[in-house]
């Protein structure tokens, strides 16, 4: 029995690309040995994805949350600054 890990970075975590679950078995290694090309099998649903392909999902995440952050700065930014004159 391989052990279920979360894929996670910086408090993202990967879901599955079928059923978004977030629960993997990694194939054939041990959680603490995997590797880039190590099969993670959803343990909801059976789909299987390399490690790497839930890592580049992650950082897709992070792209899209710090463009989300900085859509929220500006538009505070927005609300703060003074009306323009014209
Ligand atoms: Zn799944």
């Amino acid at each position: 029995m391989w052990p279920r890990v979360k894929v996670e970075l910086h408090g993202i975590v990967a879901d599955c690309p079928s059923c978004h679950g977030t629960d993997f078995e990694p194939q054939g290694a041990a959680a603490d040995s995997i590797a880039s090309q190590t099969p993670m099998i959803c343990t909801a649903c059976g789909a299987r994805a390399p490690y790497i392909q839930l890592l580049i999902q992650i950082g897709d995440k992070a792209i899209t949350r710090s463009l989300e952050t900085l859509e929220r700065i500006r538009a505070q930014r927005a609300k703060v600054k003074p009306p323009p004159r014209e």
